[in-house]
């Protein structure tokens, strides 16, 4: 098969960007810095996630000094939203996406572009480590990463949103419907032809990471519900469960009750209707959570409000 062949195209670089005042002329210079260096056309696409501390302010300054443009968002809308805005007003003829701390190494950006020119379509960024966290953070990473690992048949442990993506690849994302879109794993699942880059994750540049733990929960839940049905397959498997174990126990209390032994068993029968009780009500829940995120896609709202646009020609939707 024959690789197509790219001359030097547009790369832009999608950086959503939360609370980076400090992150983002860094990002801005190094980023530039790398690519003007490896004679590389490209373009800046920050996307302000509905930061509070003067990180627009920043993005247009940095407009004015590099090939900048920038997107604000009218509120938070989460890390995703502004990936995929970036995404969809990219004018690029590929787009990597990276975070604006500097984690992601921008001399890494080169290699990937180079892959990019070979004619893959999809290059990921693969961390070697998982940087400085902590065991439990390890732990329950390992166990969010295996769920959507089970559910998208792709080895997920090292994925990172780090990725440089042809543009038909990133056509194809956007014209992707789903609220709940989680990048890191639906980039992987549109297939093209793949190639890895590997990267150690940097400490961050300026400012804290903006993941509370209640945030990183309901990042994990919402993603395993939009990528897997597996909890819903575990209500009927904890059904088939707890009707062999009432077949067992029915026909214990049958012989019982035969024997003329009946009234003893009163503890079983508490046990049996608290386990059941509960299990019922985790059921219920699990199929309640899938059915409040049909109700969200179903209303079809945005999912994400540009209320500003800086640099660039302006007028690029
Ligand atoms: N980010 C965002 N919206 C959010 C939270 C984070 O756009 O609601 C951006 C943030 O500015 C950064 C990237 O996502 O560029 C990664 O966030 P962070 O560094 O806080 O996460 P960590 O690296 O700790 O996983
Ligand atoms: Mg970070």
């Amino acid at each position: 098969m024959t690789m197509p062949d790219h001359t030097p195209g547009l790369l832009t670089v999608v950086i959503p960007a939360y609370q980076e005042r400090l992150s983002v002329p860094m990002a801005a210079q190094a980023i530039s810095q790398v690519l003007k260096e490896a004679g590389i056309p490209f373009e800046l696409l920050f996307v302000d996630d509905g930061s509070g501390d003067g990180t627009w302010d920043a993005i247009q300054d940095a407009a004015l000094l590099c090939p900048a443009r920038g997107l604000r968002f009218s509120r938070n809308f989460g890390k995703e939203a502004a990936i995929f805005a970036g995404l969809a007003s990219a004018e690029g003829d590929c787009c990597a996406v990276m975070d604006c701390d500097l984690q992601h190494p921008p001399e890494k950006l080169v290699q990937m572009y180079r892959l990019w020119q070979q004619g893959y379509q999809v290059v990921e960024g693969v961390k070697t480590d998982r940087g400085r966290e902590n065991p439990l953070h390890t732990l329950a990473a390992r166990g969010f990463y295996s769920a959507i690992s089970g559910a998208t048949g792709i080895d997920m442990s090292r994925a990172s949103d780090f990725k440089l993506l042809d543009r038909r690849a990133v056509d194809v994302l956007v014209a992707m419907r789903e609220k709940n879109a989680f990048f890191r794993a639906l980039s992987s699942w549109i297939g093209f032809q793949t190639a890895q880059v590997e990267f150690e994750v940097q400490p961050r540049a300026a400012g804290s990471s903006k993941w509370p733990l209640a945030a990183l929960i309901r990042y994990a839940l919402t993603n395993i519900a939009a990528f897997s049905s597996a909890p819903l397959h575990v209500v009927t498997v904890l059904g088939v469960l707890v009707l062999i174990s009432s077949l067992v126990l029915g026909l214990h209390s049958f012989w019982k009750k035969l024997s003329g032994q009946a009234l003893e068993g009163f503890t079983t029968v508490i046990l049996l209707i608290l386990l059941i009780g509960s299990i019922l009500m985790i059921c219920l829940g699990i199929i309640g959570y899938y059915i409040a995120k049909i109700y969200e896609e179903i209303k079809d709202r945005p999912r994400y409000i540009v209320a500003e646009r800086c640099g660039g020609t302006q007028n690029a939707q």
